[in-house]
């Protein structure tokens, strides 16, 4: 680090610990001392202030102690420095900007002023949410999410801004977008053309202002704290864990002034490289500090034939200096490709033709092949071509995709056919809803315009299916019908295959099965943490069901799903078996001995945190409430899906409190030994209406066909009481059931 940064980085330190210190006086007086300080859906308080201090800011007086420790950690100012600034001190200075800026950030929210809103309407997201926060842990872990940057400023112009935004989604990294320059921020420029950004497309907007970077390191520090299992106030353990697990560094676009100097230095603290797309001036390298922290790649010098070029080289140093994995493969296409362009939207307007939705017809169709009947990658395409429909038309489209190796089952079609949402959903311009013949898919002109056409869905399906399936798939053959009266008979012969499927999933049963399966991909952040995945209940994030943890050990047999043979058996009623307690018990670093699969009330499974759900016993209800991910509402357990993570994330076995997958409600082991689904007395509006006809079903199974309309929901019960009174009035009957405890 030159001195020009070190001097820089303490001014701007010194400037923005000085304003907060002002407003924070401000504050006192109006709203005043007890006015409350609030994140939305956190519960985490300021996170960077929290996790690395332990210090609860719930109040604006709850900020004097912060301003005191700010001022502590400045050094002096620079023209008083007699010394070289040494390292130390300007990460002191980065630290103590830091909490200045977050500071600073929860005295707006107390007034009223975050998150911000600009002058044309648009509202800028503002810190990250822990329930998003939790999600992309998966991603994480599994790569498809292999790091984030924190961007601040503006590219130089609108065309650089949306190849930045797309080189980067392509890779799968999560941008966080914040700061201007002269006014001008890189939101702005990717809205200004067209680019869907939000937590679906892994850009987010923060705020205009510099100190809106600061939610990226409250986003750092909370997954420090939620993933990697640390006390709040552990700042050691916090920005080791960021130093080396997360992979994440800063990118400053634009000029360089002592503010975002100072907010660089609080970057490279929490060990993350900061890279600079202007002139940083390196007057005296200081000695120790060889160490690559700033990297500064003046734009215009960047070797390149065109902004594009040079734009590709810039984030490719961005993720070489981090030392980024990248696992997403380039596929041959003519439009960006990544897991950051699942979430896009086409909207009408932007519509040039679409497959399937409302009265149309397309479907998708996996089967397994013998490796002579398959001619890998051929794609073929029977019908005219997507170019060849009158613009926002509706055309009919058959997927068929013959696969053949010889670790292929047949058992793995559905598995391998799943996947196939994600594979075409991460085509730039493409968006793919539903599956089999519920099948829908959008395209927007820019990607027609841009070459897309049938044959490149092949195209993507053909490399995915080798890239991620290699291990059981040999041969990949795409054959894309458009020809409406072939569509029509195909589509009759995919759904007697569907319907045979069907029956077959539905005879898989724990008893017919002498192995279940093991997922610990989530040890990496909750360490003491298995799912034990049987047929009857998915992995608690949903994603992984026991025939795709079946494929997935045949894919990779040293991988994070293993049998787990169920050995002799020590309770039916429980589904406790000496087998799955000893396996649990060997991978749970001992933690935990007992784990039923039967119960919530004895020894239930663990809970990491990315489960779909949360169920919660309700004594005085004499049942159990169910609150979905996506319900942000209040429960009558008196907490929000979020608090309840708080208290039993992290790998704790919780009798009374467990997580588990949303499509578990309708599972017949749904809490078989804790009296089944009539003891639902709560469920999230959401899951009611998304699973209503398997919630029909199993209701029917139950005896209780009327079940549903006793259920309470966020609408009729907010509370214990008007739970119970919603109960009784319905005549619930977990109300006249057995004692739960
Ligand atoms: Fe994590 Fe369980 Fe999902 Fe595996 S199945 S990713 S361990 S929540
Ligand atoms: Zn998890």
């Amino acid at each position: 680090m030159s001195r020009f940064i070190a001097t820089s980085a303490i001014r701007g330190a010194h400037e923005v610990v000085g304003r907060f210190e002002k407003m924070y006086h401000e504050a006192m007086k109006k709203p005043g001392p007890d006015a409350p300080i609030k994140f939305p859906n956190t519960v985490y308080y300021l996170p960077v202030i929290y996790g690395i201090l332990g210090h609860k800011v719930q109040t604006i007086k709850d900020l004097g102690w912060v301003v005191d420790y700010a001022k502590s950690l400045l050094p002096p100012l620079p023209a008083e420095h007699l010394w070289l600034p040494y390292l130390g001190e300007t990460l002191d200075a980065g630290m103590a900007t830091f909490f200045a800026e977050e500071g600073i950030m929860g005295i707006e929210y107390a007034m009223g002023k975050q998150p911000e809103v600009s002058p044309d309407g648009f509202k800028w997201n503002g810190p990250v949410d822990d329930v998003q926060v939790r999600s992309w842990g998966v991603a994480m872990v599994d790569g498809t999410m292999p790091g984030f940057a924190a961007i601040l400023g503006a590219a130089k112009n609108e065309q650089i801004a949306v190849k930045l935004i797309r080189e980067f989604q392509s890779k799968g990294i999560l941008l966080f977008m914040a700061g201007n320059v002269k006014g001008n921020t890189l939101t702005k420029q990717a809205l200004n053309q067209g680019v869907t950004l939000g937590y679906d497309t892994f850009t987010i907007p923060f705020g205009s202002s510099t100190e809106s970077i600061i939610y990226a390191g409250g986003y750092a520090t909370r997954a420090a704290i939620s993933f990697g299992g640390y006390e709040p106030g552990n700042a050691r353990l916090n920005l080791l864990y960021n130093k080396f697990r997360a992979f994440a560094f800063a990118l400053a676009l634009g000029p360089v002034d002592d503010l975002k100097y100072a907010t660089a230095a609080g970057a490279i603290n929490y060990g993350f490289p900061v890279v600079t797309d202007t002139l940083i001036p390196n007057v005296m390298p200081v000695g120790i500090t060889q160490y690559e922290h700033v990297i500064s790649m003046p734009f215009d010098d960047i070797p390149g034939k065109d902004d594009n070029e040079r734009v590709e080289r810039l984030v490719e140093k961005c993720i070489e200096i981090r030392g980024i994995k990248i696992k997403v493969a380039k596929v041959p296409i003519p439009v960006a490709y990544g897991p950051a362009f699942e979430g896009e939207v086409v909207r009408k307007a932007d519509l040039r033709v679409e497959m399937g939705g409302k009265g149309g017809m397309c479907f998708e169709w996996l089967r397994m092949k013998d490796v002579n009947e398959v001619e890998d990658g051929k794609i073929e395409v029977i019908g005219p071509d997507i170019d060849a429909a009158a613009v926002g038309a509706k055309i009919p489209m058959g997927i068929v995709i013959d696969v053949a190796g010889r670790k292929m089952q047949k058992d793995f079609e559905g598995v391998l056919e799943r996947q196939i949402h994600h594979f075409i959903n991460g085509a730039e311009g493409v968006q793919h809803q539903g599956q089999r013949d519920i099948t829908w898919i959008r395209i927007h002109k820019n990607a027609v315009e841009k070459g897309f056409r049938a044959k490149d869905i092949g195209t993507i399906l053909h490399a995915n299916f080798h890239n991620h399936y290699g291990a059981i798939v040999d041969k990949v053959q795409v054959t894309i019908y458009t020809d409406p009266p072939k569509v029509k008979e195909l589509l009759e012969k995919a759904r007697e295959v569907y319907r045979e499927r069907n029956a077959r999933i539905a005879g898989l049963t724990d008893d017919a099965v002498d192995v279940f399966y093991s997922c610990t991909l989530c040890q990496s952040f909750a360490p003491t943490h298995v799912c034990v995945i049987n047929p009857e209940r998915v992995g608690l994030c949903g994603a992984y069901s026991w025939l795709d943890c079946k494929a997935a050990y045949e894919i990779n047999p040293n991988g994070a799903n293993q049998p787990v043979l169920k050995g002799k058996m020590l309770s039916s009623e429980k589904g406790e078996w000496e087998g799955v307690n000893q396996f649990v018990y060997d991978h749970a670093q001992q933690a935990i001995n007992r784990f039923t699969v039967y119960s919530l009330m004895d020894a239930p499974m663990t809970t990491c945190g990315c489960c779909e759900c949360v169920m919660t016993i309700i004594p005085e209800a004499n049942g159990v409430m169910v609150v979905s991910r996506d319900d942000y509402s209040m429960t009558p357990a008196g907490m929000t899906f979020t608090q309840l993570m708080g208290v039993m994330g992290g790998g704790h076995q919780t009798p009374g409190m467990m997580g588990h997958g949303k499509i578990y409600v309708t599972s017949k082991k749904f809490i078989s030994a804790d009296g089944g689904i009539k003891r639902l007395v709560w469920l999230s509006k959401n899951l009611k209406e998304e699973l209503a006809d398997q919630l029909k079903e199993a209701a029917e199974r139950a005896g209780e066909p009327d079940l549903l309309s006793k259920i309470a929901d966020g609408e009729s019960a907010q509370d214990s009481d008007s739970l119970i009174k919603f109960l009784g009035e319905k005549g619930h009957p977990a109300m006249t059931m057995d004692p739960m405890v």
